[in-house]
């Protein structure tokens, strides 16, 4: 399915290249926005249960830090890759931009399979991936958090080694902790709200309202499952959802609390009781309003893109559509709300939660929401009125809004020496 003829790397170049070229930035800018500033690559060796050592590969890619510390997920996956990391990282600094937040970006992956590693295994994996990228990680430096494959214990891992080297406890090394450890409320469930909320904007510029939508959600970890929640919550009937394993499909609309626990039970949300089983590819092009993408890259590609019948699709994943599949959905009147804008729910309560641990004061979870929402709404009508006036889709003005703070800042701070 995925589409590697262009690289993860290069496509995000190429979506920097277009907008800066758009807006007549100066090159200087533009070919700094086109390399990550740092990429780490590590080699590292974890004990198994079984007493064998396996070697792991880890990298850490900071992308940019001009408008402040680099911020950015941690992958566990067994297909991940530098370049995908690389992606990933330019990604959070456009994402930061468009969330007018004071961070650079980052990522962090190791390529391992989580779900056949034991709770024991994953710590010390971790731990150790920790002590490797820690002369790069620091709550003023760069700042991880979760992303696919990890968790709110795997950032608790994370700042307990941190901690534990510095010789005191430092909450604010990263983000989307447990609450215990000074988490966020509102954290868990925070980029699936923020693609709730640019469904609501979307659907009002669609004149379509909720309580009649139909969704169909592709995914069904954290992204996904608090998406397809909150859309519930909201009147929308979720029509289908899927995992890696595949989806199932129901026209009158699912109970998603029973898909979600069905999955817990049985690990995949295929053999739903009463609900067709789909595949991937079919739940994309299903008849809907609303289509989440919120699973992994390169998901919607021109062999597809013609197919879709959302009238909207919110990208809760990074990179689930392709260049060109991206123009085909634009000609085809098909509201897409892109990625850098739709999912950024994540790194603005992550960055909630780092203003919280630094003053040690924390917020309830209505604070964090009422927030969330401001800086959602706020990002999307700025990226609305760009896509407006410059007569093009909402990927390219999120671009353009991105590269334009991005090099504002490069240009203010001037070059070192
Ligand atoms: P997760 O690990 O909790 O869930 C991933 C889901 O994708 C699982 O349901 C898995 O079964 C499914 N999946 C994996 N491979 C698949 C395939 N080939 N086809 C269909 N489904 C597949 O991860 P998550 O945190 O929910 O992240 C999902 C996406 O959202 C990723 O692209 C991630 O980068 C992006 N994202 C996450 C956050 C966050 O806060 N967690 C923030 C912004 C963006």
């Amino acid at each position: 399915m995925s589409n590697k003829t262009t690289s993860d790397f290069e496509k995000v170049v190429g979506h920097i290249n277009t907008a800066c070229k758009q807006l007549n930035i100066d090159d200087a800018y533009r070919l700094r926005m086109g390399k990550c500033e740092r990429e780490l690559t590590a080699n590292f060796p974890v004990r198994m249960d079984n007493g064998k050592v396996i070697i792991f590969t880890g990298f850490r890619v900071q992308h940019s830090d001009s408008r402040g510390p680099s911020k950015g997920g941690i992958r566990y996956h067994p297909d991940v890759t530098l370049d995908e990391t690389k992606a990933l990282a330019a990604q959070m600094t456009l994402k930061a931009a468009v969330a007018n937040i004071p961070y650079g970006g980052a990522k962090g992956s190791v390529i391992c399979n989580p779900k056949l590693m034991s709770q024991n295994e994953l710590m010390r994996l971790t731990r150790r991936y920790t002590c490797e990228i820690s002369l790069l990680i620091g709550p003023e430096r760069d700042i991880p958090a979760p992303d696919v494959g990890t968790n709110p214990q795997i950032m608790a891992w994370i700042m307990d080694t941190y901690s534990m080297a510095k010789g005191y406890s430092v909450p604010a090394v990263v983000t989307g902790k447990p609450l215990e450890l000074g988490g966020s409320k509102g954290r868990f469930a925070a980029t699936g709200r923020g693609c709730m909320i640019s469904a609501q904007l979307a659907a009002k510029q669609k004149n379509l309202s909720l309580k009649e939508a139909t969704v169909a959600v592709q995914g069904a970890g954290n992204v996904a499952a608090s998406a397809a929640k909150l859309l519930a919550k909201e009147g929308c009937q979720i029509i289908a959802i899927s995992d890696s394993k595949g989806g199932v499909y129901s026209s009158k609309g699912l109970n998603i609390e029973s898909v979600l626990n069905h999955k817990k039970e049985t690990s995949s949300v295929i053999d739903f009781k009463g609900a067709d089983t789909i595949t991937n590819a079919e739940l994309l092009t299903l008849p809907c309003d609303i289509l989440v993408p919120a699973a992994m890259e390169n998901q919607i590609t021109a062999d597809n893109a013609s197919q879709i019948k959302a009238r909207i699709i919110v990208e809760g994943a990074n990179g689930p559509t392709t260049p060109e599949a991206s123009k085909i959905l634009y000609a085809n009147g098909i509201l897409a709300v892109p990625d850098i804008l739709a999912n950024i729910g994540g790194v603005v309560v992550s960055y909630f939660e780092w203003v919280q641990n630094i003053q040690s004061l924390f917020w309830e979870e209505e604070e964090v929401n009422d927030n969330l929402r401001r800086l959602m709404t706020s990002a999307f009508m700025e990226v609305l009125g760009i896509s407006q006036a410059k007569k093009t889709d909402m990927r390219s003005a999120a671009y353009m809004l991105a590269v334009k703070r991005v090099a504002g800042a490069m240009a203010i701070r001037g070059i070192y020496p």
